[in-house]
């Protein structure tokens, strides 16, 4: 959007259409989200279907053409013109011809040629993107007009990036990609971001294996704060909820920084912020797992997207993650590491809930010989 016509304190809370650098300035979102509203014409963002001939007579007039010259575009532009067999004889679309011309056919043939080979059947890239998720909730509409996203609504795209502590992906990869509307808190967010940190187990649980679920770190350790622009946002919706920022603000005190302000989470919503976007911000957990935060996109809400407001924050890609499998069985996804174990092949060794249950207990549950047990959290477990 143009800031020219705007005056000079409502221009800063107008980002620059399409910027190149890697990120905006700062601006509120709010004030951006009813700066378009005016700008735009309501039609422009609403959920009604438009009437076709409506739509015909506004192209026509648009591109400068007659009626009858749209609808003989139509009929000869029509996806029901292109069909390569007769209507009655359908082609099984897996079957490639002898000899493609295509590219994209050869390529196709090529796979399965090869996958005919394989012992084991594994997905191929192709199959992965069919099921991307973003895809799943195009045009989908609330059984209860109660919880229709409203007309004009933002949704602002959020990049989760792995935690800092994870080398291999720190910079660049996203971990999930989340919509967020604009009426969303800051708390929405954070109960979405799916992180291995908070479901780990500490302890070690060899006499009571039961009781392991009953000391994950989300339910032990529920501070976390978000950075953006200067502001430490924590969550306190919890007595338990500590300011983890409080450190932070100490050292920066005793190391000559401007103050840094706080607030909370649960009281902040995302139209309320003042941001950059395409800036990465922090989200902080668990103490110290850290994630890298990038809002890359604001918009307003179109009649195609997915208008269930209770599917958002909607998950709209997530990182696949190699599973590491049960040592004995390498079937199941792990769920045990012991070590010190007379039972198992390595030290350590990884088991899953069945085969660690087998070995190590009775049929009364009671320890079998000498051994440290600890839960294990894989990180395929959320693929
Ligand atoms: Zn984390
Ligand atoms: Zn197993």
């Amino acid at each position: 959007m143009a800031a020219s016509g705007a005056s000079a304190s409502a221009s800063d809370d107008v980002p620059t259409y399409e910027y190149i650098d890697i990120n905006t300035k700062p601006f509120h979102v709010g004030t951006f989200e009813k700066f378009w509203k005016e700008s735009l014409n309501p039609k422009y963002y609403s959920f009604q279907d438009v009437d076709q001939e409506t739509e015909d007579e506004e192209f026509a007039a648009e591109i400068g053409i007659l009626p009858e010259t749209v609808n003989e575009l139509k009929v000869t532009c029509s996806k029901d013109t292109l069909r390569c067999h007769p209507e009655n004889q359908p082609p099984d679309t897996d079957v490639v011809p002898a000899d493609p011309g295509l590219i994209t056919l050869r390529m196709k043939k090529r796979r399965q040629d090869y996958k005919e080979t394989l012992i084991r059947d594994s997905t191929s890239r192709q199959d992965f993107y069919a099921t991307e998720l973003e895809g799943l909730g195009i045009g989908k509409r609330p059984a209860d007009l109660q919880d229709m996203v409203p007309e004009g609504e933002i949704i602002l795209n959020v990049n989760v990036l792995f935690p800092i502590l994870h080398e291999r992906f720190k910079y660049f990869r996203a971990r999930q990609t989340l919509h967020v509307l604009g009426s969303h808190r800051l708390t929405d967010l954070r109960d979405a971001i799916c992180c291995l940190s908070d479901l780990q187990v500490s302890g070690e649980f060899s006499q009571t294996p039961d009781i392991a679920p009953e000391f994950i770190s989300k339910d032990l350790f529920k501070s976390a704060f978000f950075f953006l622009e200067g502001i430490f946002y924590n969550d306190m919706r919890y007595p338990e909820c500590k300011d983890l920022s409080q450190t932070i603000r100490e050292w920066g005190e005793s190391h000559n920084f401007p103050t840094f302000q706080t607030a909370k989470m649960e009281d902040t919503r995302f139209r309320d912020l003042r941001i950059k976007v395409g800036y990465p911000y922090l989200y902080c957990h668990q103490g110290d797992c850290e994630h890298v935060v990038i809002i890359t996109d604001i918009r307003l809400a179109h009649r195609d997207d997915c208008l269930d407001q209770k599917l958002y924050p909607l998950l709209t890609y997530k990182h696949r993650m190699v599973c590491r499998k049960c040592g004995v069985c390498n079937l199941y996804i792990s769920r045990w590491i012991t070590t010190n174990d007379s039972f198992a092949p390595t030290d350590p060794c990884l088991f899953c809930e069945i085969c660690f249950r087998m070995l190590h207990y009775d049929t009364k549950g009671n320890k079998l010989g000498q051994f440290l047990a600890f839960p294990y959290v894989d990180a395929g477990a959320f693929n």
